[in-house]
């Protein structure tokens, strides 16, 4: 198939090279000439603008772009996608951005006789390399029938969530409870260091208990308590904090579009708002640990 791949960061790069693996014809874009080049040294043929890329005879546009702004100019935007897309041509948004504004944009494209789904990711560039990533699709049966055969190329689970923003609704919710687990999993921890306990063996208990969950099991946040975690490597690597903190202001703020209380929510983005201006936004969220490190009078 021919695609169109915008925005070749740390998750679309390597979603691009499995897509040329898998024998897709590609035409790409990003704002970074390097990132386009090395791409373009895999198979891929570039375009110079968004535009450009939908003048390409391409049956399948991606977007991979950092947040709604981005997405909003890709799109909407002079030489954007829409101004130049062919009716058939499928468009798929990967990004991480509020449902409303991806609902906002399907609804032009689909006024327009395109169809559009939203289908944010979950597995990180660890997934997005191996291929192995989630994907949350929000949108109509037929645009989900479009790109299921492509993102197999790229993901291992594909689910429709439902109509389009769903695909976002999922994504926020599911992301907002991940920075409050890892909070309780920091604080748990901590607790129980301080107060004697070896964190290996509380991480143990934790893992075949009812406290269990990904932030204690995976991703332990506590120094020492797990050696594959981000914490045993000085927080490289993982789920960036600025990232974690991005996706809890998404949550915050479709939960304010619904008047609805997302209370553990709030909390837990000012701690990670906390650790961001501490200095930390670019390590592992897990290292908000650290803020509670910080509040023991002997620093345990
Ligand atoms: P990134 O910043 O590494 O990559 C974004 C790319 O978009 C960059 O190459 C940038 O040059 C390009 N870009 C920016 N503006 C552009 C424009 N106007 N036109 C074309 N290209 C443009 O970000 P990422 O880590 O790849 O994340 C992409 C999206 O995936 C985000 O919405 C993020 O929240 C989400 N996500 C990230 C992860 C992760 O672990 N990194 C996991 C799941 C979801």
């Amino acid at each position: 198939m021919n695609i169109g791949f915008l925005g070749l960061g740390n998750m679309g790069a390597p979603m691009a090279h499995n897509l040329l693996k898998a024998g897709h014809k590609l035409v790409v874009f990003d704002i970074n000439q390097k990132a386009v080049s090395t791409l373009v040294e895999a198979g891929a043929t570039a375009a110079l603008s968004p535009a450009a890329v939908a003048g390409h005879d391409v049956d399948m546009i991606i977007t991979m772009l950092p947040a709604a702004a981005h997405v909003k100019s890709v799109y909407l935007g002079e030489n954007g996608l829409l101004a130049a897309v062919r009716k058939d041509t499928v468009l798929a948004d990967c990004s991480t951005i509020d449902p409303h504004t991806a609902r906002e944009i399907a609804d032009i494209a689909s006024r327009q006789g395109s169809l559009m789904v939203d289908a944010p990711v979950s597995g990180g560039t660890g997934g997005a390399t191996a291929g192995t990533l989630t994907f949350m699709v929000g949108g109509t049966e037929a645009g989900f029938a479009a790109v299921n055969p492509v993102f197999e190329a790229m993901g291992k689970k594909i689910v429709h969530c439902g109509p389009s923003g769903n695909g976002q609704v999922a994504k926020v919710a599911n992301n907002m409870l991940l920075g409050i687990s890892m909070a309780g999993a920091a604080e748990a921890m901590t607790l129980g260091v301080s107060l004697g306990m070896d964190a290996k063996v509380l991480a143990d208990i934790i893992n075949t208990s009812t406290g269990r969950c990904w932030s204690t099991e995976v991703c332990n946040p506590y120094p020492g308590a797990l050696d594959t975690a981000p914490a045993a490597r000085g927080y490289t690597g993982g789920f960036g904090c600025d990232l974690m903190l991005k996706d809890m202001g998404l949550a915050i703020e479709a939960a304010r579009s619904v008047k609805r209380p997302v209370i553990l929510g709030a909390v837990a983005q000012q701690l990670y708002q906390t650790l961001s201006l501490q200095g930390h936004g670019g390590e592992d969220f897990s290292a908000v640990v650290k803020l509670y490190s910080q509040l023991q009078p002997n620093n345990a």
